[in-house]
This record gives structure tokens, C-alpha cells and sequence, in this order.
């Protein structure tokens, strides 16, 4: 059989292509590699998303799924895509599950936490490394622990992470914050929080588990140590584009042209994964349903 449109992600752009073509009643299916709802899953609190004043992310997710569902979108988990062969009028998508035939594809897969590349990393992950507050906070009750990154996954990760710490210190190669301005006055007005600035990481140790940071002053080359139950790391995404031969920029993330087209005629992109100034549930979204209808008028020339 020829699907219609085979949606790659199953984050809030996916989901909204699946929304959209599925009320254009095109035969389409959302392929996910891990489970349905995408990054935001494990955000603690959304609150920038129009509609929701506050939500947390995995209800959000939740009723993105559900809402697809209502239209009827075939999903399938735990579906890995390896590549995307072009025969012109339709496409070969090859999973791990085997092979799916397509008329249009729309890739939606977002991004992956990018690694610091530190000293004691990658031998800590699980022993005091994670790049999931949501996941691994709890574990950190009344402890201190490292925020590395300046952007507003560190922020707002920091945040919620003195919830459970009791102290967090936020550590950024720069003097200045990237995250957006709200949350930078919500982290500077929060006592628990303190920064360490224009510092990197160049080692995580300890014995069994993280037990302190050595740190460099970029501008002095100054080194220090901070002592530390945990290091948080957010220091930027990877966008998980390796699979698709199509147009990307140097750091991999999918050139859009008009109507979230891409390089090659027939596939379209849409949310992280894309090259595009602003990464937030509300874009990709937006970019769903743009790729969703391309595709649709895609078929219709066909
Ligand atoms: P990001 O915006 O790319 O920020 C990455 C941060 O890590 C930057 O502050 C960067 O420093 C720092 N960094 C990069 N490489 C580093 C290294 N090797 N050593 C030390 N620091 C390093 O990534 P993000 O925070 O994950 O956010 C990704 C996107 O999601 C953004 O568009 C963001 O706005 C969006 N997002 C939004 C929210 C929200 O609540 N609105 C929440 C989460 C994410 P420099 O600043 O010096 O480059």
C-alpha cells in the first residue's frame, strides 16, 4: 500500500501535521522512535503556550495525542527511521520495522540534548550527570547541584530544580543569559539560585558518584572547584536529521523553503529539526500544519 503522507516525529509538529492531514482525509501515518509526545513530555511546566495559562508538558502532550487520535491518525512507536529513498513520485521510507511506501513525507523529529564534551561526563551519566530534570531531579533532595548553559532550557530547568535542591548554581560561558527575559528575572529573583559567569566545565569527578566541578574562568583561565551532588547539562541541541538526505545547514538542522518544503520535492519539515530562529511548541505547531496542507497540495499536482 501507498500512504499518503508519512509523518516522522511524534511531538507537538508531527502531531499537528497528523491533525491537519487527517481532516484533509489523506491516508497518513506518525512514525515515533520512542513514545508519542515528543521533548516536551518531559518539560515540568509550560507556560508560553497560548490557551494554557500553565500546563505541565505531559499533559500537553497528552492532548496533542489525543486530540490526532480524534481525527483518526495511525501512529506507530518505537519505529525507528534509518533513511528516505526518493523514486520520484513516491518515497521509501526504511524503519526498523520494515519499509513504508509514501506519497509525501513530512520529518518532524525534533532534536537531542547536546553532550558538553567535559571530562567525567559521560562516566558520570546516571551517577550525578543528566540532561533531564524532570527524569533525574527527584533525586537531588536538599543537594546542590550544577546548571551548565544560559539558554532557557538551563533556566527553566534550574527553576524547577530548586524545588527539590537546595541550592543550584547555574554555570555560563558568558556574563550574559540567552534564555528569554521572564525567565531570566524569575531565575535572578529566586534565592536558591546563584551563577557562576564566563565559566566553563573542564572536569566532573569524584569517586562512585559526582561529588564536585572543576571549573575555568574563560576570560582569566583561572580554575576552580565548586563541590556538587549532581551537573545538569544544557548547553544546546542536535537536530536528529541524520537519516534524511536533504538540504541541511552545518550543524544538521533542515533548510525550509516556502511552505516547509525541503531540498527534495514531496518531503516537508517542521518544528526543532529545522532551521528557524525560534524553537518553541508554538512554531512547530505552526510549521504542522503549513507542512501538512504543502503536502496536500503536493498530492493534488501529482
Ligand atoms: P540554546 O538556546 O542553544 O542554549 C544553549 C546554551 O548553552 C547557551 O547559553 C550556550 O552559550 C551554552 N553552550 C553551548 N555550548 C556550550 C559549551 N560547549 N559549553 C558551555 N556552554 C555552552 O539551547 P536550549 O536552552 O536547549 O534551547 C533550545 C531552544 O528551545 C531555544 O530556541 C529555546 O528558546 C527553546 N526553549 C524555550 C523554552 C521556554 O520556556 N521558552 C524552554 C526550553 C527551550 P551561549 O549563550 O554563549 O551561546
Amino acid at each position: 500500500m501507498v500512504y499518503d503522507v508519512v509523518i516522522i516525529g511524534g511531538g507537538p509538529a508531527g502531531l499537528t501535521a497528523g491533525i491537519y492531514v487527517k481532516r484533509a482525509m489523506l491516508n497518513a501515518i506518525l512514525l515515533e522512535r520512542t513514545g508519542i509526545g515528543g521533548q516536551i513530555i518531559i518539560t515540568d511546566l509550560v507556560e508560553n503556550y497560548p490557551g494554557f495559562l500553565e500546563i505541565s508538558g505531559g499533559d500537553l502532550g497528552r492532548k496533542f495525542e489525543e486530540h490526532a487520535q480524534k481525527f483518526g491518525l495511525e501512529t506507530k512507536s518505537m519505529v525507528e527511521v534509518t533513511g528516505i529513498e526518493d523514486m520520484g513520485e513516491t518515497k521509501l521510507v526504511k524503519t526498523t520495522e520494515g519499509d513504508f511506501d509514501t506519497k509525501t513525507v513530512i520529518i518532524a523529529t525534533g532534536t537531542t540534548p547536546r553532550k558538553l564534551g567535559a571530562k567525567g561526563e559521560l562516566q558520570f551519566i546516571g551517577r550525578g550527570v543528566s540532561y533531564c530534570a524532570t527524569c533525574d531531579g527527584f533525586f537531588f533532595r536538599d543537594k546542590i547541584v550544577v546548571v551548565v548553559g544560559g539558554g532557557d532550557s538551563a533556566i527553566t530547568e534550574a527553576i524547577f530544580l530548586t524545588k527539590m535542591a537546595k541550592q543550584v548554581i547555574i554555570v555560563h560561558r558568558r556574563d550574559k543569559l540567552r534564555a528569554e527575559k521572564i525567565n531570566q528575572e524569575h531565575a535572578f529573583g529566586n534565592t536558591k539560585i546563584s551563577f557562576v559567569w564566563d565559566s566553563v566545565v573542564d572536569e566532573i569527578a569524584g569517586k562512585q558518584v559526582v561529588e564536585k566541578v572543576i571549573l575555568r574562568n574563560v576570560k582569566t583561565d583561572a580554575l576552580s572547584e565548586i563541590k556538587t551532588d549532581g551537573v545538569f547539562i544544557y548547553v544546546g541541541l542536535i537536530p536528529n536529521t541524520g537519516f534524511a538526505d536533504v538540504k541541511k545547514d552545518e550543524g544538521g538542522f533542515i533548510i525550509p523553503y516556502s511552505g516547509q518544503a525541503t531540498s527534495v520535492r514531496g518531503i516537508f519539515v517542521a518544528g526543532d529539526c529545522r532551521v528557524t530562529p525560534l524553537r518553541q511548541i508554538a512554531t512547530a505547531v505552526g510549521d504542522g500544519a503549513i507542512a501538512a496542507v504543502s503536502a496536500e497540495r503536493y498530492i493534488e499536482g501529482l
